[in-house]
């Protein structure tokens, strides 16, 4: 029986990769719905090409836009808005739910896709950044499996089939270390969004780039590891490797480590989410072993203050990984348009985690609050 998949945030970078990893494997795989939040016009043409039972574009003023353009094509159903989002996933039809829509709205389709049962192959690092504990329950109390997408995440996933209990002494969380990394401090305060853009290794959506580059995506990683392995932080050590060819590794008990390593392509890790625990062909780049030397370096928590922000947030648990995430979604889009400053962002971050309500216990309405005044102090601080 072929699987039926839901990918959240079908127009995106991951969501596209996805897509094209369920057409090198038709016999396995169908795209039961996809869903955007504005590019109604592609999703529209991924509708003509996939023909899911459903779309649905988040921003409901696209809806007359896309419903019309769709109306030759009746067997897909066309939906809009959050409500459609929590019940599509839910769909009987459906067996995974790719979460690949950006930042804190991937929190709540997650919530109610675990409660339908169905397996989850996460791309969405921000909901375990914000509600890591409460996600990680879920799954346990619904039998829901969580496939790691990030390629760290799939590494190290992929490094522990076959350990059983062994306990993992030390995770190696691998660090491109983005288009600054050998930028001085003077050199950063001067940096741009365009500058940012470029990503030395991915090729990923704007949000992520502009994390990976004031390295906050490596300490959400850091975070994401903690929840999905069981891991505390303290044993998850971060790696600036900047061939981005170790995906990332673990240690035993005994020294030894295994690490995954392959060229920097997204369609692997989505694939094996996919597919686990088989491994299917994929048509990409071979690893040239002799094409570069490997390099690690330690990342430097006092040039990227976002990475110490997130190490903090950690240390602190509770609600302060999700107040961290709502600053950093203001302070990231607020950098992409002129507004913040490459290293105002990390300052922000910080001052936005001193003045909202620390809540040891948060239960999801917490989260809900935390997200919300979060989101305005750090725009108020940004805008000043
Ligand atoms: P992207 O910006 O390329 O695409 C985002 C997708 O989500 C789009 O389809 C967009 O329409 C949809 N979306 C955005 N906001 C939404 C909202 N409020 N409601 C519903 N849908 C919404 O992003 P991406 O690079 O594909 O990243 C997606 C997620 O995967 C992020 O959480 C990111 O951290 C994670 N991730 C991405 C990569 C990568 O290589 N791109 C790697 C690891 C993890
Ligand atoms: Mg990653």
């Amino acid at each position: 029986m072929k699987q039926q998949i839901c990918i959240l945030g079908a127009t995106g970078s991951i969501g596209t990769q996805a897509l094209e990893v369920i057409e090198q494997h038709p016999d396995r795989y169908e795209v039961y719905a996809l869903t955007a939040n504005n590019r109604w016009e592609m999703l529209a043409e991924q509708a003509r090409k996939y023909r899911p039972a459903a779309v649905i574009i988040a921003n409901e003023e696209h809806y007359e836009a896309l419903s019309k353009t769709l109306e030759d094509v009746p067997e897909v159903k066309v939906y809009a808005g959050k409500k459609a989002l929590n019940e599509i996933v839910a769909s009987s039809e459906i067996h995974m739910v790719l979460t690949a829509m950006v930042g804190y709205s991937g929190l709540e389709p997650t919530i109610h896709a675990i409660k339908a049962r169905k397996k989850i192959c996460l791309a969405n690092k921000e909901t375990l950044v914000v509600a890591g504990e409460l996600i990680v329950k879920l799954a346990q109390e619904y039998h829901v499996p969580i496939l790691p997408v990030d390629s760290e995440h799939s590494a190290i996933f992929q490094s522990l089939v076959g350990e059983g209990d062994n306990e993992i002494e030390k995770i190696l969380l691998t660090c491109s270390g983005g288009p600054f990394r050998l930028f001085s401090y003077e050199q950063l305060k001067a940096v741009t969004a365009a500058d940012a853009l470029k990503h030395p290794t991915w090729d990923m959506g704007a949000k992520i780039t502009i994390d990976s580059a004031s390295l906050m995506n490596k300490g959400f990683e850091v975070i994401e590891a903690k929840w999905l392995f069981g891991v505390p932080a303290e044993k998850i050590q971060v790696l600036v490797h900047p061939q981005s060819i170790v995906h990332s590794a673990v240690q035993f008990a005994d020294g030894g480590i295994k690490a995954q390593l392959g060229v920097p392509d997204m369609r692997l890790p989505i694939q094996y989410a996919f597919s686990f625990p088989e491994r299917l062909y994929l048509n990409g780049d071979r690893l040239d072993p002799f094409a570069k030397p490997l390099e690690f370096f330690e990342p430097d928590v006092e040039k990227f203050k976002c990475l110490a922000m997130a190490y903090e947030a950690i240390s602190k648990g509770g609600n302060m990984p999700c107040i961290v995430n709502a600053a950093n979604e203001i302070v990231n889009e607020g950098f992409r348009k002129g507004n913040c400053s490459f290293l105002g962002m990390g300052e922000i971050i910080e001052k936005t985690m001193q003045r909202v309500a620390f809540d040891a216990y948060p239960d999801y309405d917490v989260y809900v609050q935390t997200d919300a005044e979060a989101r305005k102090v750090a725009r108020e601080l940004m805008l000043r």
